[in-house]
């Protein structure tokens, strides 16, 4: 252990934040890493306790607390307290495959689990993570481990997300020949294509994909499997398959006037500012572009927190983000007493950015849209709504109640709909005959295999839409299974 009475000491402190009327001019990242000195007594915090809660990861009821792929906090908090950086990120790198992913943008639940929080706030583990692994980047340490003998084994892995680039990565560390499949023109999933470039930027993601390619992984972008590729093809081409598609198939708003133009899918928006973004600066104008507009975001999660931060940087004229039944603390009810994650899924920075530049929240709690109106020209003028109350039943469950008299007319010529994912999508499911349940593909967790042989599952596509960790923690198990079906042991942990 570090400094006995560190977490009396020093007190947490959050990575430094740019400041939201400067940021929102641009479309780099919000927050930034520690420098040396702070991150040396932010590491001293740690208690070291017995039972690291913060190390352990489980998800109970749905909710996720400790980190899921077991990180070894205490170790690396110690070791950056000794200012033994290169050691820290030796240690850090055993259990992430992608540290400098959920440095950035991981909810951090091992923070949520810390037991200096029983009394202080937790320790700041997600900003020390991020710090050690930019440090090491910076620094040279990253090199590409290139493995010296190959066992001959080919493994195809369909989706290039944080489940299917974990996968690789351990697959390929163990010898085996890798190809990574992906529809889109560029490999990272939604870590490119869905998480907004001021919370990740995308040259941190192209490096990661870089040195995978140098490692000797083959990424094949621009072809959908199903489509492009068929399924019999790759069975015969190749001795495993992953499944690693995520589950971007988006719920919809059935309502009256959702012809209306200006009415959009959250990831139609988020996807083409990515990609007029990376490709041309925005010049191509292939983007939707709510500048001098007033916008609506219905649905209170991180997608549609990121459709708000990417509207305030378009200058639009006004954001407002509706929440009917909030599911995540950020986008809580007043009535909500639970505690709040330390880092709040990373929802925050939009509101600390529409706060600075309307001098408001932009969230409206218990709020239901009752139809949508377009003008002459078949362009969203308005959007109505009603105020709901939330109830309980004589079973003690919660049920929301419209409240007559609250109903409103509010303007707006862009609407984003970001009420989250019903699962993958079936084409390529339906071509590998795989078994699905409730639009997932059915593979147990821990497991990974499909009703097929050979065929395995892993991340979003089997979970259901969550979180970058969780991925990780999919595609590192599923690739011991693989590894274990390939070769009858495993070298995989
Ligand atoms: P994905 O990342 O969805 O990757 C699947 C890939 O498979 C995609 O690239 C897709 O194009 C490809 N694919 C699908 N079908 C085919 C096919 N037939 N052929 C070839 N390729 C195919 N999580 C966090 O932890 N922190 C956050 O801040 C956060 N923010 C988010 C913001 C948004 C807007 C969204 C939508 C999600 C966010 N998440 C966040 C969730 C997180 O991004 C996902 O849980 C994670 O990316 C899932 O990883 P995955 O590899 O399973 O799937």
């Amino acid at each position: 252990m570090g400094k006995a009475t560190g977490f009396m000491e020093y007190t947490r402190e959050k990575a430094s934040e740019r400041n939201p009327i400067t940021r929102i001019k641009d479309w780099k990242e919000y927050s930034s890493p520690f420098s040396d000195e702070t991150l040396s007594k932010q590491g001293a915090r740690c208690m070291d306790c017995g039972t690291p809660f913060c190390h352990m990861g489980m998800e109970i009821k749905g909710a996720t607390t400790g980190c899921p792929i077991n990180n070894l906090i205490p170790e690396w908090n110690d070791l950056v307290y000794r200012g033994n950086w290169k050691e820290a990120l030796d240690r850090l790198l055993k259990t992430n495959n992608f540290p400098e992913f959920t440095g950035r943008v991981c909810p951090a639940p091992c923070e949520g689990s810390c037991v200096v929080a029983i009394s202080d706030p937790a320790v700041a583990i997600k900003s020390i993570e991020r710090t050690i692994i930019d440090k090491g980047f910076e620094e040279g340490w990253i090199t590409p481990r290139i493995p010296q003998n190959r066992t001959g084994k080919k493994i195809a892995i369909i989706g290039s997300g944080p489940a299917g680039l974990a996968s690789a990565d351990q697959l390929n560390q163990a010898g085996h020949s890798v190809t990574v499949y992906e529809r889109s023109d560029r490999a990272g999933g939604l870590l490119t294509y869905g998480i907004p470039n001021m919370k990740l930027e995308k040259e941190i993601v192209e490096r990661r994909i870089t040195l995978l390619t140098q490692e000797g992984i083959d990424f094949v972008t621009n072809t959908e499997v199903g489509k492009d590729i068929t399924a019999q093809e790759l069975r015969s081409e190749y001795d495993a398959v992953i499944l690693a598609t995520g589950a971007q198939k988006q719920r919809d708003l059935k309502i009256e006037g959702r012809e209306a133009k200006g009415i959009h899918l959250a990831m139609e928006y988020l996807t083409s500012t990515t990609k007029s973004l990376l490709d041309s600066n925005f010049k191509d104008g292939n983007y939707i572009d709510t500048e001098g507009k007033d916008v609506i975001v219905i649905g209170g999660g991180d997608t549609g927190a990121d459709c708000v931060a990417t509207a305030l940087r378009q200058n639009c004229r006004s954001v407002v983000q509706f929440g009917k039944h909030p599911i995540l603390p950020a986008s809580r009810m007043p009535d909500n007493m639970w505690p709040e994650y330390p880092n709040v899924f990373s929802l925050d920075y939009a509101y600390a950015e529409a706060d600075a530049k309307f001098g408001k929240d932009p969230r409206q709690y218990s709020i239901q849209t009752t139809k949508m109106v377009m003008d002459e020209n078949g362009d969203l003028k308005e959007l109505h709504t009603i105020q709901m109350e939330k109830l309980k039943d004589e079973n003690g469950q919660f049920f929301f109640k419209e409240i007559p008299g609250t109903e409103k007319v509010w303007p707006a010529q862009f609407v984003f709909i970001a009420i989250g994912f019903e699962g993958t999508e079936q084409p390529v499911l339906s071509q590998f005959s795989v078994n699905t349940k409730n639009q997932k593909i059915d593979a147990k967790y821990g497991e990974y295999t499909t009703n097929i042989d050979g065929v395995f599952a892993a991340g979003d596509a089997r979970r259901g839409q969550s979180l970058i960790v969780w991925a990780i923690n999919e595609g590192r198990e599923v690739a011991r299974e693989v590894d274990l079906y390939l070769m009858g042991a495993t070298v995989l942990s």
